[in-house]
């Protein structure tokens, strides 16, 4: 496998770029990241002509794959032709501000931005204003996009700022909790319950190797904050349009949340976010309300098109039984893989969606037929259920310095491209064929 074109890239990139890349991640690719040439359906071909297998799908926005229908890119084409944007609206905006509210159960309004950082920067700014209050619940371990409010660790009583950049006093108004513990919500509330603004949560953490809520939990949340006065906002950046198909992880789960927030798979490939809710909460935002929330790219035509024609196709077509029934293959097929050769490892995900933690504690050999499968949404009556990572602490005890070793070094070498880290998640399209899913789990094999 030749890398000479990429290294010259990188190189290059290093000199103009600051770590030689437009966002961090990238860059954890080692010994540097590959550069890509073109998609072609559930694959990348980099500048130097080796084709992986993508399971990074562009972190998450490619639902249909880089290979998109024909009427998709159409859409974007035509939309492109005339012209890119005007700065005053178009009617693709209200056909898929309409398609969202018809499709998902909490909301009733939307506002369109242009990333999912915008979008929870301004849900964030929205609930505040909102409510009168100033501080924010959020999930440790829980990733809500490069902003001041939620790059935070820490604990609530002791918040800090994750970056530089950021001042201590920003960081004080965010009270970080660990995933699945509902004592600790409770404590925050029971302090702070006045001045709690909202709860910020993904319904399923996946940007910390995918932890699923134990049941009850998200409907604690709801209880809580609605008891307090304060919102519940549900990030669905990721799990939007993902997981319970067209109407997002809340439909699944059956709690409606007031706010949330999409990103990725609603601009169909295209820089999107957009924060949707009870109608009464969104006509806070400005000019309809005080919160001051806008934006020259906002609704932008071209990725409303790709974003509504996504949707209207995997609509109308088996989009969600297919990306679905490949996470299962994988999924089950890894936890074989895993019981044979590494039984403390531990396979999650849901839908589409799965991830290899390296878990240190599994059950070990002695109960591999009670590995368990997939998908269970921490089910009490797994019996691996106690070894499920709860939170990002359980996470972060993997051996998560194993990615390195075994996913740049064996899995890329075997033409597979996962993400970058034990955190982020991996994602099914539709362009995946079971020849992809059967060839990654050969690799797994060999690989783990
Ligand atoms: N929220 C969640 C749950 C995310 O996963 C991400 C990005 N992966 C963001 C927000 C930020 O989105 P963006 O990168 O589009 O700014």
């Amino acid at each position: 496998m030749t890398d000479e074109n990429s290294r010259a890239l990188y190189d290059r990139a290093l000199s103009v770029m600051p770590g030689g890349v437009n966002s961090a991640v990238r860059a954890a690719i080692e010994p540097y990241p590959f550069f890509v040439q073109k998609g072609d359906g559930g694959h990348v071909i980099d500048a130097d002509g080796n084709r992986y297998i993508d399971w990074v799908m562009g972190l998450g926005p490619l639902l249909l794959g880089h290979s998109l229908p024909e009427q998709v890119q159409a859409a974007i084409q035509k939309q492109a032709s005339a012209g890119p944007m005007y700065g005053t609206p178009t009617e693709i905006e209200v056909d898929l501000a309409e398609f969202v509210v018809r499709h998902v159960p909490s909301v009733e309004k939307i506002r369109f931005v242009n990333s999912g950082t915008e979008a929870t920067v301004s849900a964030v700014r929205l609930a505040r204003g909102y409510t009168g209050r100033n501080k924010i619940v959020v999930m440790q371990g829980g990733y809500h996009g490069a902003q001041e409010s939620t790059l935070v660790e820490g604990d609530a009583e002791n918040p800090a700022p994750s970056s530089a950049g950021i001042p201590q006093s920003f960081a004080e108004h965010t009270l970080p909790v660990p995933f699945n513990d509902e004592a600790a919500v409770r404590e925050v509330f029971d302090e702070h319950g006045d001045d709690i603004a909202a709860v910020l949560t993904e319904p399923i953490l996946a940007n910390y190797g995918i932890v699923h809520p134990e049941d009850g939990y998200h409907e604690f949340l709801r209880e809580i904050t609605a008891e307090h006065g304060s919102l519940l906002i549900f990030d669905e950046v990721i799990t939007g349009f993902r997981v319970g198909g067209l109407g997002c992880a809340q439909s699944e789960l059956g709690v409606i949340p007031d706010l949330t927030t999409f990103g990725k798979i609603i601009g169909g490939g295209f820089p999107v976010g957009a924060i949707g809710g009870r109608a009464e909460i969104i006509e806070s935002f400005a000019p309809s309300g005080p919160v001051f929330q806008a934006g020259t790219f906002s609704g932008h035509p071209v990725t409303m098109a790709a974003g509504l024609e996504t949707l209207q196709f995997a609509a109308e077509n088996d989009v969600y039984n297919h990306v679905n029934d490949l996470g299962e293959q994988l999924r089950s097929g890894l936890t074989d893989i895993v019981a044979d050769q590494a039984p403390s490892y531990t396979v999650t995900g849901t839908d589409s969606m799965f991830k290899v933690i390296f878990t240190r504690d599994g059950p070990g050999p002695d109960s591999l037929e009670e590995q368990c499968k997939t998908g269970c949404r921490q089910n009490p009556t797994c019996p691996r259920y106690d070894y499920c990572p709860k939170n990002s602490a359980d996470v972060k005890n993997a051996e998560t310095e194993r990615w390195r070793r075994i996913f740049w070094g064996k899995m890329k070498a075997q033409d597979v491209f996962l993400s970058q880290n034990q955190f982020e998640c991996q994602f099914v399209s539709y362009n995946h064929t079971e020849a992809d899913v059967e060839n990654t789990l050969e690799a797994y094999k060999n690989a783990l």
